[in-house]
């Protein structure tokens, strides 16, 4: 059984084909991850599989049910969270009210989105900001609550943003270059940050990364593309080591 499946999934953007004829399958827990030099359509599928865009062709599943073409603003209510290659914070707020907002959504869907808060939920505030500071201390940023988002160095941001995704309370975690712009020894500990959050909050992981250590030490199997064509698939070994691969993503041959 599979957590996500594409099947054969086409993105036509007029005479451009971001993605084409895409398969693969990410199963339950897994940590997966989706490389390619630039270009190759790696966002475009997070932006498929988040309902952004609709695919020209194929089929999407997440936990068998089809997702294909789904409202993006119904995502979250799958249990389907991202974070952004450029990072999309509430820039003017401060750290505590960009994951309160998340929590204050998901606690939504939860009630159900017909409740009104009424007085017989009157701790629920206090409960959202009490949730939120614990998703901000598990990425290290609890004792930076009380700044403006924006005032915090990039590397944080991005952490900030795995917070703010991770408050939606995903089943399915979708890592957009989670570890860009971070210095090696920065990536290893995003890496190991990774690692931990997978493991405590029973997540599926699919992340797309440049940092080929950070890939090679998370994800159990990786999905490589190329023009928008899926090129391989495997563990790192396999991936690593084949001739396509090394060809047409790192050049050589
Ligand atoms: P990078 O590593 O640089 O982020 P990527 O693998 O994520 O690259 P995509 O951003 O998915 O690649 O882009 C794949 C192709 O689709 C590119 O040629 C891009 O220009 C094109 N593309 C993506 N989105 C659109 C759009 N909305 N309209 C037109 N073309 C698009």
């Amino acid at each position: 059984m599979s957590m996500l499946e594409l099947t054969g999934v086409t993105k036509k953007f007029g005479g451009i084909v971001a993605c084409k004829d895409i398969s693969f399958s990410v199963a339950p827990g897994q940590v997966a991850g989706l490389i390619g030099p630039n270009g190759a359509g790696k966002t475009t599928v997070f932006n498929l599989i988040t309902g952004v865009y609709a695919p020209t062709a194929g089929s999407i599943t997440f936990a068998d049910q089809d997702i294909t073409a789904i409202r993006p603003d119904k995502v979250v209510a799958h249990g389907i969270a991202r974070t952004f290659q450029n990072i999309r914070l509430f820039r003017n707020l401060t750290v505590l009210d960009n994951v309160r907002i998340a929590v204050d959504k998901e606690v939504d869907y939860a009630l159900g989105e017909a409740l009104v808060r009424s007085p017989r939920v009157k701790n629920l505030e206090q409960e959202i900001c009490a949730l939120a500071m614990e998703r901000l201390e598990e990425v290290g940023l609890a004792d930076k609550a009380d700044v403006r988002a924006d005032s915090l160095p990039y590397g944080l941001q991005r952490k900030l943003e795995i917070a703010r995704a991770l408050a939606l309370r995903p089943r399915l975690l979708l890592l957009d270059e989670p570890a860009a712009g971070m210095n090696p020894e920065e990536s290893l500990e995003l890496a190991g940050l990774v690692r931990t959050l997978h493991a405590r909050h029973d997540l599926t992981i699919l992340l797309i990364e440049h940092h080929m250590d950070v890939v090679m030490e998370l994800c159990e199997r990786i999905f490589v593309l190329d023009f928008g064509v899926k090129l391989a698939e495997g563990t790192a070994e396999e991936i690593q080591t084949n001739p396509d691969v090394l060809r047409a993503y790192l050049g050589e041959g």
